[in-house]
């Protein structure tokens, strides 16, 4: 049960946003029967027996203070949220762990969903700035070219992604982009368009950020379960048995981006057959 983690010379700390809106199952994994749940019932759904994610992202620094302070992902932003009518807190827990937004020097967006570039840009007086003045932003080549098409309906890419292009800190990423020695992105395409992990190799060991690859723990078991915010489900479904095969095979430790503080660092281990979450 962490929310740290020590990978070699880097270590990767959780930045608590918001918890995310809760939904029923039946709403957000439309071609999963509700029986399909028994088996997960007790550790996939909240207190009330609902599909509820959290908000967050993640920071990768290296133990000695050198080198760059990576933020990955940046979650829903300010709000206040429809739900709980609180505001996000990303800043406040990066200022817990001693980070200013200034002190940022990357910024990885998983992918262009709203609650991943939340706090990419803040807007005063109709005016946008970047969040985190000193860091270079990098989404995907793939999401960039995708939801800056006329025609395609992405608010939360307009507000918080769109407007870095004309402040000059936008570079979209390709491939296998080294953001520091052994930390790179890693395409995981099919969530979005351009859907990328990041990984983080260090002293022998793995570590991978998945972003959306899964939403709720069910998933590493039953890895062909797709939910509706999908883009295309058979490349998010490929990308997502990929990955979490190679985590389980090479024993890297997952960083997901949804699933319960405390419980949301693990690994994937093998249960009578299946894979399953075990929580580091
Ligand atoms: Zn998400």
């Amino acid at each position: 049960m962490t929310n740290s983690l020590r990978i070699g010379e880097y270590v990767i700390d959780l930045v608590d946003d918001h918890p995310g809106t809760p939904r029923d199952a039946s709403v957000v994994y439309p071609d999963v029967p509700s029986s399909a749940w028994e088996p997960y019932k007790d550790i996939a759904f909240n207190e009330k027996g609902q599909f509820q994610a959290q908000w967050r992202g993640h920071l990768v620094r290296r133990i000695d203070g050198t080198g760059p302070v990576i933020l990955v992902d940046t979650g829903m932003g300010p709000g206040p949220h429809e739900h709980t009518g609180k505001n996000g807190l990303l800043l406040d827990s990066l200022s817990k762990l001693g980070v200013a937004p200034s002190d940022i020097t990357a910024v990885v967006t998983t992918h262009c969903h709203g609650d991943h570039v939340g706090w990419n840009v803040t807007w005063e007086d109709g005016k946008p700035r970047a969040t985190f003045p000193f860091a270079k932003y990098h989404p995907a080549l793939n999401d960039w070219n995708y939801y800056s098409q006329p025609g395609v309906s992405n608010p939360a890419f307009q507000k918080s992604v769109m407007p870095l292009e004309d402040m000059g800190v936008l570079h979209p990423v390709s491939g296998e982009f080294e953001l520091a020695p052994g930390v790179t992105t890693l395409p995981t395409n099919g969530h979005t368009p351009g859907h990328q992990c990041v990984r983080v190799e260090s002293g022998g060991q793995v570590a991978v950020i998945t972003g959306d690859l899964f939403h709720n723990v069910a998933q590493v078991s039953e890895q062909d379960w797709c939910p509706t915010f999908d883009w295309r489900t058979d490349l998010s479904t490929a990308s997502r048995r990929w990955l979490m095969w190679r985590a389980q095979m090479e024993n890297w430790i997952v960083v997901s981006g949804h699933l319960p503080t405390g419980r949301s660092m693990g690994r994937i281990v093998d249960r009578d057959g299946k894979p399953a979450w075990e929580p580091v």
